[in-house]
């Protein structure tokens, strides 16, 4: 078939949350915009990530719920052992993903953005081939080329994804529950799906490397999780690695740090062990961009180092956050609209969706003294706080960061139950470059888990009311 060429200003590779949010405002601004994706629009966050698993972990809760109504609840709430229907939950999860990248797609179109169902493959800087759908071949020849290409699940090289060994994308769409399921890593996918399972009734057992869990975050925070997967009945083996299946492939080799070995029975095994910059398989090496570590090296303006090519989200390396992609995006597409804008931001958020769950915004007291600061922290239990006590989740705190010379907010940290809702507070009071004095004269809303946001305050100022 003869190859049709395309013209565009702006060549999108990816149409995940990078990809087709610097598509949308792109096509707002209008900039004659092209974006090209192999797969479903929405990318790993709306199709295999965020979206998905949140959905999942929800139906975890939700299912957990019902069976301690039929223990016994303190709540004065009876009901029956409830029984879960695992293909219709995931039936109701891939429903809310499609009406999601439904919507991308609609949004693509409303702001004048054309779309291409192909895998691209680069050329050169300024031109893309696409084997499109139905076989159609495309020659793309572009002003901008924006890679957000995204990234892929890291596989351990003796034991490959395939069988019973699976990544977050199978453990996202389960046929059926393991009744035994081994999770290598105790990261974020590691624990968010491991507990989600649990809850779902598989016996759950985590291995990780490290001597803790969730090692990006301060020990302090990730008590209340070390507690809950304790409550939970997870078994945890901290300081250990695997080695692969064994003979018979039902069971994982496992080697503690003192080199004693077990093996461990297991229906599945889930390796979250991090996920890499997606660089190969599509020509990108031939641009010879430079490179940070695995992913491709982008300056404040997420420009690489060649010319009117420019790189956003997990292509880019960590943090692989869907909202750091997509403020990455929405700054290139400005940008190649003629405006002036760098990628600062005063702080990324970062939610693991646990339980409980944990958000960091901005520096922890330690990194704040890292930085040669003098800073003030301080925190404030839920256990203090009437929300909590009606919501039966006391546990946790909210602790903030500050300077002590002029109480200017450096970071905010909780954990505890729905804690990713108060991201939103924190990252604006950085951002805005508010004081603890602006945050303790804030009126929040009775009774709301907010309140621990002032007290924590408050008390960084040393006039706490309710503790
Ligand atoms: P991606 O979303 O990976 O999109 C890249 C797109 O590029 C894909 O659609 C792919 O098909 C396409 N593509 C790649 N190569 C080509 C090619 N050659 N031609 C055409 N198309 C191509 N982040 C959060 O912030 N919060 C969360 O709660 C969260 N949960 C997660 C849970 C899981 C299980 C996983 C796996 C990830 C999670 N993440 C979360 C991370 C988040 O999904 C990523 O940071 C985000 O999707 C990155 O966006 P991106 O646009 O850079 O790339
Ligand atoms: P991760 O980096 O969060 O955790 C990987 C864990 O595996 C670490 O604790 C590491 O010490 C451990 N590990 C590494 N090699 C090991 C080995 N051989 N044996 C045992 N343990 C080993 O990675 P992830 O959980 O795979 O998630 C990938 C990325 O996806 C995250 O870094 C994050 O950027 C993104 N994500 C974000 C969210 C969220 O924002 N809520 C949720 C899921 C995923």
């Amino acid at each position: 078939m003869a190859m049709k060429e395309l013209h565009c200003t702006l060549l999108v590779i990816g149409g995940g949350p990078g990809g087709y949010v610097a598509a949308i405002r792109a096509g707002q601004l209008g900039v004659d915009t092209l974006l090209v994706d192999g797969a479903a629009l929405g990318g790993t966050c709306l199709n295999i990530g965020c979206i998905p698993s949140k959905a999942l972990i929800h139906a975890a809760e939700e299912f957990d719920k019902a069976r301690h109504f039929a223990n016994s609840s303190p709540l004065g709430i009876q009901a029956m052992q409830p029984a879960i229907d695992i293909g219709k939950t995931v039936r109701w999860k891939d429903g809310i993903v499609s009406k999601l990248t439904g919507g991308v797609g609609a949004l693509l179109k409303k702001n004048g953005v054309k779309t291409a169902s192909g895998w691209a493959r680069i050329v050169d800087g300024k031109t893309v081939e696409v084997e499109a759908e139905g076989g159609e071949r495309l020659r793309i020849r572009c002003a901008h080329l924006l890679l957000a290409t995204g990234s892929t699940a890291v596989e351990l090289p003796f034991m490959p994804f395939g069988g019973r060994v699976i990544s977050s994308t199978e453990a996202l769409s389960p046929q059926s529950l393991p009744r035994r399921l081994v999770v290598v890593g105790a990261g974020y996918i590691g624990l968010e799906l491991g507990i989600a399972y649990r809850k779902l009734g598989s016996e759950v057992t985590v291995v990780e490397a490290a001597e803790r869990i969730l090692p990006t975050y301060d020990e302090e925070l990730t008590k209340p999780v070390m507690a809950a997967l304790r409550r939970l009945g997870i078994v945890l083996h901290l300081n250990h690695g695997v080695q692969g299946l064994t003979e018979g492939g039902d069971k994982v080799r496992v080697r503690s740090a003192h080199a004693d070995e077990f093996a461990l029975p297991a229906d599945q095994v889930l390796v979250a062990v991090g996920r890499a910059p997606r660089t190969a398989g599509f020509g990108l090496e031939g641009l010879m961009l430079e490179m940070a570590g695995r992913g491709v090296k982008v300056d404040d303006q997420c420009r690489t180092s060649m010319r009117d090519v420019w790189a956003i989200g997990d292509l880019t390396g960590e943090p692989m956050l869907a909202h750091r992609a997509m403020a990455q995006g929405e700054m290139v597409a400005e940008i190649i609209a003629g405006r002036r804008r760098r990628f600062q931001p005063a702080a990324i958020p970062a939610v693991c969706f646990t339980d409980p769950e944990v958000v960091v915004v901005g520096q922890t007291p330690q990194q704040a003294a890292e930085a040669g600061t003098d800073a003030i922290s301080s925190h404030f239990p839920f256990a203090a706080n009437g929300r909590s006590m009606t919501l039966e989740s006391t546990e946790g705190f909210v602790r903030v960061v500050a300077r002590q010379d002029n109480h200017l907010i450096l970071g905010w940290q909780a954990v505890g139950r729905s804690v990713s809702e108060l991201a939103a507070a924190f990252s604006q009071s950085i951002e805005l470059g508010a004081t603890l004095e602006d945050i303790a004269g804030t009126i929040h809303a009775h009774p709301t888990l907010g309140e621990a946001v002032q007290e924590a305050a408050l008390r960084a100022l040393g006039h706490a009311l309710h503790v």
